[in-house]
């Protein structure tokens, strides 16, 4: 995923179809919207993205998990928690530099999915869906087709907290 911090304008759009796509409980969230503000007054830069999980190639979620419910989707490249198999025993949380997770009331670990039932459907992310500013794209950098080379090409691209050593997936264009 890239989101493109000069596009987004925090309209909390991609937060609320995540809600109505996902059925996430009420006073829970996975995904969520951070400013920054650089600078000192009254020369402030202020900077909005969307965040969610990261979806890390070396996720340290999955190596800590005790039962193996959080795991790589290796059709997707994404990482994902079997609810059956998760106890609730939180080490996961622990081990997320992003506080991506949390309980679902059910009693299991939840977070973003990146919408993997509609990426398997060939379909993108309710959140880049409906981003009304097109600030996120969803895509495959092993295809050289994929749209997400063209949103890259040319931009600075950062990740979030990298010195954590988790390999994250999600691209932030600045
Ligand atoms: Fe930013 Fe798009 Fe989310 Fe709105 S929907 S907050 S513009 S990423
Ligand atoms: Fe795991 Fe957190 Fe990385 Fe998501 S952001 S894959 S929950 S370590």
């Amino acid at each position: 995923m890239v989101v493109d911090t000069v596009r987004c304008v925090g309209c909390h759009a991609c937060v609320i179809s995540c809600f109505m796509e996902n059925d996430v409980p009420e006073g829970y969230t996975r995904d969520w919207i951070t400013e920054v503000v650089t600078g000192e007054y009254p020369n402030l830069k202020s900077t909005i993205y969307s965040e969610r999980c990261n979806h890390c190639d070396d996720a340290p979620c999955v190596t800590v998990c005790p039962t193996g419910a959080s795991h790589y989707d290796e059709e997707t490249g994404t990482v994902q928690v079997d609810p059956n198999k998760c106890t609730g025993c939180k080490a996961c949380i622990t081990a997320c530099p992003y506080d991506a997770r949390f309980v679902h009331p059910d009693g299991y670990v939840s977070k973003c999915t990146l919408c993997e039932h509609r990426l398997k459907e060939g379909e993108t992310t309710a959140c880049a869906a409906t981003c009304p500013t097109k600030a996120i794209t969803v895509g495959d950098l092993d295809d050289p087709a994929s749209e997400i080379h063209e949103v890259m090409n040319g931009r600075r691209i950062e990740t979030l907290k990298p010195g954590a050593g988790t390999k994250p997936r999600v691209f932030y264009l600045t």
